[in-house]
């Protein structure tokens, strides 16, 4: 039996779909890798996937191949070590260097994570620096730490709540914004500072 055959026999697209970070639902429906994809268009079954926005579509070796990137060849031997279906030969180091590279949907998964956390922690820090640095009397001048409070905590709460209520679309809006020019690791080394100086 060749590989190709022997994967496709062993595994199933959505159990590769999975394996790789995709989200299936009960319908077998799940967000498009390939495409920026607001609502579930990419339908999984055993045998294939198709999505119905793009077009794309193929088998359990062509999925593979198109999410890391690689030849059938390669993406075939990924899924046999993957699923540790045969003992293959050494691979080169250059394939096994791009087997390590995070699938797209991980990534953005991972990036969301981390700008909810670090969003949240914020926001803690500002409603209690509104709290505690708020003026006592009329004539006091005011504090920069209440001043950044209010100006921010607007702001913060409105992306806090499109990352917890948003589509899959308006969430990855949100994140492509807060790690343009590095902003939500600023935002989280400088968390780090403020609670230091604590
Ligand atoms: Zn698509």
């Amino acid at each position: 039996m060749d590989i190709f055959t022997m994967v496709k026999a062993a595994v199933t697209v959505r159990q590769a779909a999975e394996h790789y970070g995709l989200q299936v639902n009960r319908n077998g429906m799940a967000l498009c890798p390939f495409h920026n994809d607001r609502h579930p268009s990419l339908y999984v079954s055993d045998d294939h996937y198709h999505c119905f926005a793009c077009g794309e579509h193929g088998d359990v070796i062509d999925l593979t191949a198109k999410l890391f990137d690689l030849r059938l060849y390669d993406a075939a031997r990924k899924l046999a070590s993957d699923f540790h279906l045969a003992p293959d030969k050494p691979l080169p180091e250059s394939i096994r260097q791009k087997w390590k590279q995070k699938t797209k949907a991980q990534q953005l998964r991972e990036n969301e994570q981390l700008c909810f956390s670090v969003l949240n922690e914020y926001r803690r820090l500002l409603l209690d620096w509104k709290k505690r640095y708020a003026p006592q009397a009329p004539e006091d001048s005011l504090d920069k730490r209440f001043v950044e409070a209010c100006h921010r905590l607007p702001w913060v709460e409105y992306q806090l709540d499109i990352l917890l209520q948003g589509d899959s679309y308006e969430r990855s809006e949100v994140v492509s914004e807060l790690t343009a020019d590095g902003y939500i690791r600023k935002l989280q080394a400088r968390l780090r500072e403020e609670r230091y100086h604590e």
